[in-house]
C-alpha cells in the first residue's frame, strides 16, 4: 500500500526517454525535411521541448504565446515558432519571444514589422495558404498578391509558405493538395527572387511521407506534435512501426468498488452534460469509481491498461469502469492505469487538477 498522498491524485506520467525515441525514429526517416516539433499539447513543457530536440527536431512550435514565453524562459535552445497567428495587439509580445510565425492576414504582419522593427530583430514569417481543409490561411489565389505585400513591409523577412491540413474539414494530404503547394512555393520563390522554406503540413503529412505514397521532394518542413509524443497516425490513429504509444500514462485511484446491477433504476431525464444515455442489461456486474473525471481527461480517450478493465462512463469527477473480471477486484486505494489519447493528454496537461509527473512510471 502506497502512503505519499500523491498517490491519491490524478497523475500523468510522462516518459520523456520515449518522446526522444520517437523523435529520433521520424527524423531519421526523413532526413531531408527539418522538423519542428509541436508542444502545445503539453502545454509547452520545456522538458518535452528538450527531448523533442535530442530527437533531432530543428524548431520548437507552439500555437500560444504563454507556453513559447515558458519555453525561452527555462533557455530551451531552439528557435521558437508561433503556431496560430497573433493578433496585432500581440505584435510585441510575437516579436519578443517567437522566431517565426505563421501569418494570413497583412493588418497583423504589418504589426509584427512595426514591433520587429521597435525591437531590432526581424520577424520571420511563413505565410499560410489553405488548400481545402478551410482553418487558417489565404487562398492559393490570393497568395502573389499577400506576399508581394509582405515582402514590403520593414521588419518582416519572408521564410516561406506553409499549408495546415487534417484539421477542421479533415482533409487528408494528397500528391494533389501537396503538388498545389510545391507549384505555390516554386512560383512565390520566382517572384521574391530567393529559396523559400516549404513546410507541408502536420503529422498526417509526415504520415503520408512515411506510408502513403511519399511527399514530393521539395517539401522541406514538417510541423509536428501528435505522431511524435503519442506514436501514431493522425489520418487513421493507427500505430506507426517502432514508435512507442505510452509515453504518456495517466493514473487514478479507486474510490469505490462494489457489486451493482447495470441498468439504472428509477425515472430517466438527462445525465450531469444533457445526454440521454443508454444501458445494456449484463446483470449485476462488479464496478469500481476512480476519482477521475471530464475536468481531468476525455473519458472516451482513455484506454485502461489491464484489457480486463473497461470504462463505462464519467462525469465531471467520477469515472465508472466495469471490472467484473478482474481478479481479485481492484481494492480502494488502488491506481487504474490508462493510455490517454491527444485530447486526454490535452485536458490532463491543461487541468490544474492532474499532477505531471516527469519520471516514467515504474
Ligand atoms: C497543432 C499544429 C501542428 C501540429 O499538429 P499535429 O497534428 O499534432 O502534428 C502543426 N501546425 C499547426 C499550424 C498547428 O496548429
Amino acid at each position: 500500500m502506497q502512503t505519499d498522498a500523491r498517490t491519491s491524485e490524478v497523475t500523468i506520467h510522462v516518459d520523456l526517454a520515449k518522446i526522444e525515441a520517437n523523435a529520433r525514429a521520424l527524423t531519421r526517416h526523413l532526413p531531408d525535411v527539418a522538423f519542428v516539433g509541436v508542444t502545445k499539447v503539453t502545454c509547452g513543457s520545456p522538458a518535452v521541448a528538450r527531448a523533442l530536440l535530442a530527437g533531432g527536431v530543428t524548431a520548437i512550435g507552439d500555437s500560444r504565446l504563454a507556453n513559447l514565453r515558458r519555453l525561452k524562459d527555462d533557455g530551451v535552445p531552439a528557435p521558437l515558432w508561433l503556431l496560430r497567428s497573433p493578433t496585432p495587439t500581440l505584435a510585441a509580445e510575437t516579436v519578443r519571444v517567437a522566431d517565426v510565425s505563421l501569418n494570413s492576414e497583412l493588418e497583423t504582419v504589418r504589426a509584427l514589422g512595426a514591433a520587429a522593427v521597435v525591437g531590432g530583430r526581424a520577424q520571420r514569417v511563413v505565410v499560410m495558404v489553405d488548400l481545402g481543409d478551410l482553418r487558417e490561411g489565404v487562398l492559393p489565389q490570393e497568395l502573389p498578391g499577400f506576399l508581394d505585400a509582405a515582402e514590403r513591409i520593414s521588419g518582416i523577412s519572408v521564410e516561406g509558405i506553409g499549408t495546415n491540413l487534417t484539421c477542421y474539414g479533415a482533409i487528408v494530404p494528397t500528391a494533389a493538395n501537396l503538388g498545389r503547394l510545391v507549384e505555390l512555393g516554386e512560383a512565390a520563390e520566382r517572384q521574391l527572387g530567393r529559396r523559400l522554406l516549404v513546410s507541408g503540413g502536420n503529422s498526417s503529412t509526415l504520415w503520408r511521407a512515411l506510408k502513403g505514397g511519399g511527399i514530393p521532394e521539395r517539401i522541406d518542413n514538417l510541423r509536428v506534435g501528435e505522431s511524435i509524443v503519442l506514436g501514431v497516425d493522425t489520418v487513421t490513429r493507427a500505430p506507426i512501426d517502432g514508435l512507442h504509444l505510452d509515453a504518456f500514462v495517466v493514473e487514478a485511484p479507486v474510490i469505490e468498488c462494489r457489486v451493482k446491477p447495470s441498468l439504472p433504476s428509477g425515472e430517466a431525464a438527462q445525465d450531469a452534460y444533457g445526454n440521454r444515455p443508454t444501458f445494456a442489461d449484463r446483470g449485476e456486474r462488479r464496478r469500481a469509481i476512480c476519482a477521475i473525471g471530464r475536468q481531468d481527461i476525455v473519458p472516451e480517450g482513455l484506454r485502461p491498461l489491464d484489457p480486463r478493465v473497461e470504462v463505462l462512463g464519467a462525469s465531471s469527477d467520477h469515472m465508472i469502469l466495469d471490472v467484473e473480471a478482474v481478479d481479485p477486484p481492484p481494492g480502494v486505494g488502488d491506481r487504474i492505469a490508462f493510455i490517454p489519447n491527444y485530447a486526454s493528454v490535452l485536458q490532463a496537461f491543461t487541468s490544474a487538477y492532474v499532477v505531471k509527473d516527469f519520471t516514467p512510471l515504474a
